[in-house]
């Protein structure tokens, strides 16, 4: 290796993994074209432990797999790792499914779509792992382990005392046939370790380069099959990504220090690995760790909050790379682009950090992106907007304003001033929607109102701008010889029954012309 590209991380405290990774400083990009070059069908899957929720780094990780598998007419297998029973939560995984529908990243194979190398949950495979674990007991590359609780725990403490690395000593590694005839006799607990090779593990990171990192110097034997008899993670993840067929892994860059580990189990069975890529942290834009348990990195907190799936997917590839450039010129682009403009070796090998602004900006590029590209999500959107002021003013369901094309010019009027649908039904808004019930004012007469109102037939199109509205809203008081600020004061009660809101320009603009001429000759009407 290249010592110029040696970096040694500081060994961290202890009580947690030291780790030696040497990184290239900036990884090799020689193998990272848009279309890695393949021989085999390319599958990947996402692997997550239906412990929680989704969050965004989990819709990152699923997002980039779905991503990878489409722009190599690949496929995407959704597979639920609940080996771990003791931290499941209940309706997690059909939650991670629903949010992953939702956000349009489907699967091609999963526990819902069976597929030709299932089951896809793992607590359904005991029998496959009770099989594999033989076959590695019998070639003598895993053992069992009778060592205590009581035992770790010491050798715990007395690596801590001695400012050591924690690790299993490898005890049972040592016992003789009889030894374990005898133990194995007198149903004494055991575990089934794996048996770490000494020498050092490299792998080719798709994203951060070669890696270095030897695992048995820093971690004892690690158990793959528990004293309950179920697997662990890492003996059941090897397992699985081999008879699935996976060809690349594409995961969380916290699973990179155990890569080596699952590799050496790959090269136990004879069976060839998969390529590795593993996907920097994703970070609050302060640089603060998301976590699962923050309510607002849920992906039901954005749904509640209005936010399109689109949008949200759009947000998370904002930063981090894994785009090729032609991906900036698209406003609002939709997963097509993505998959399009997805590249691997453009993926920064660094955290990325997710600026909250940008989001409002993807969900009002979404918004546009409906009502000016897609006629049935444009419809879709009108019937959003009508469901929710029912919703909102039900209490005056009889005056409402709710005729399809007004909801519509609203709706265009919005794109680059609200967030989100919901902005639209909010108290300053309200007089979008709830029409007048007629007006007490008495400072301008039911003729000057008419005549109002022929005026704007007459000389407006539908072109209505609030700056030149302004300045025919004061040639009309001036004409009519009434006090200006009287004049705004009865137009905006004429136009809302409010008396106060927004400007009286910017009313008539929102509501455009034709509405401003109705709701002008409701109230002459009505006087
Ligand atoms: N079950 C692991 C998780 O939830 C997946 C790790 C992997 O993709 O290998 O993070």
């Amino acid at each position: 290796m290249n010592i110029l590209f040696q970096t040694v991380l500081k060994p961290l405290p202890i009580n947690s993994y030291s780790i030696r990774l040497l990184l290239p400083a900036r990884p090799l990009r020689r193998f990272c074209t848009r279309r890695l070059e393949t021989t085999e069908d390319v599958r990947v899957r996402f692997a997550p432990s239906p412990t929680g929720f989704m969050h965004l780094g989990g819709l990152r990780t699923a997002l980039f797999n779905y991503l990878f598998a489409k722009s190599h007419e690949g496929k995407l297998i959704l597979r639920i790792e609940d080996t771990d029973q003791e931290r499941l939560v209940e309706g997690a995984m059909e939650r991670i499914y629903e949010d992953l529908k939702w956000a349009g990243v489907e699967p091609d194979e999963s526990p819902w779509k069976e597929g030709p190398y299932g089951p896809y949950i793992q607590s359904k495979r005991y029998d496959i792992y009770k099989q594999e674990v033989k076959k590695l007991m019998e070639d003598g590359k895993a053992y069992y382990c009778f060592c205590t609780e009581r035992r770790l725990d010491l050798l715990r403490k007395e690596a801590v005392r001695l400012r050591q690395i924690p690790k299993y000593d490898n005890k049972c590694r040592h016992l003789t046939p009889g030894q374990i005839a005898e133990r194995l006799a007198r149903n004494d607990k055991f575990c089934i370790r794996f048996k770490l090779d000494s020498k050092a593990d490299e792998f080719q990171d798709l994203i951060y380069g070669k890696i270095v990192y030897f695992v048995a110097q820093n971690e004892g034997d690690p158990v793959i099959i528990k004293s309950d008899g179920f697997p662990t993670y890492h003996f059941a993840n090897v397992v699985d990504d081999h008879y699935m067929k996976v060809s690349h892994v594409l995961r969380g860059v916290e699973w990179q220090i155990s890569t080596p580990k699952h590799i050496q189990m790959f090269r136990a069975f004879g069976w060839r690995p998969p390529q590795y890529a593993h996907l920097p942290l994703v970070m609050n834009a302060n640089g603060s760790k998301l976590s699962k348990r923050q309510g607002d990195v849920q992906l039901d907190y954005y749904r509640k909050m209005g936010i399109f799936p689109q949008a949200l997917l759009n947000f998370i590839t904002q930063s981090g790379g894994g785009f090729d450039r032609g991906l900036i010129d698209i406003v609002g682009p939709q997963m097509e682009d993505l998959i399009r403009h997805f590249d691997i070796g453009k993926i920064n090998a660094h955290s990325s950090r997710l600026n909250a602004d940008l989001l409002k900006q993807c969900n009002r590029e979404e918004i546009e992106h409906q009502l000016k590209n897609c006629p049935e999500k444009a419809e879709a959107l009108v019937q959003e907007v009508i469901r929710m002021v029912r919703h909102e003013f039900g209490d005056q369901l009889k005056n409402l304003d709710l005729d399809e094309k007004h909801v519509r010019d609203v709706l265009e009027w919005s794109t680059k001033r609200i967030d989100v649908l919901q902005d639209l039904v909010k108290g300053k808004l309200s007089f979008l929607w709830v029409l007048p019930h007629g007006t007490k004012d008495k400072t301008i007469s039911k003729d000057i109102l008419l005549d109002f109102a022929n005026s704007l037939t007459s000389e407006w199109d539908n072109s209505f701008t609030k700056a030149q509205l302004s300045k025919f809203l004061k040639a009309f008081a001036q004409r009519n010889n009434i006090a200006f600020d009287l004049f705004m004061k009865s137009i905006r009660s004429s136009l809302s029954g409010l008396s106060e809101g927004p400007g009286v320009a910017e009313m008539m603009e929102i509501l455009g012309r034709d509405k401003t001429i109705e709701r002008i000759q409701l109230a002459a009407k009505r006087k």
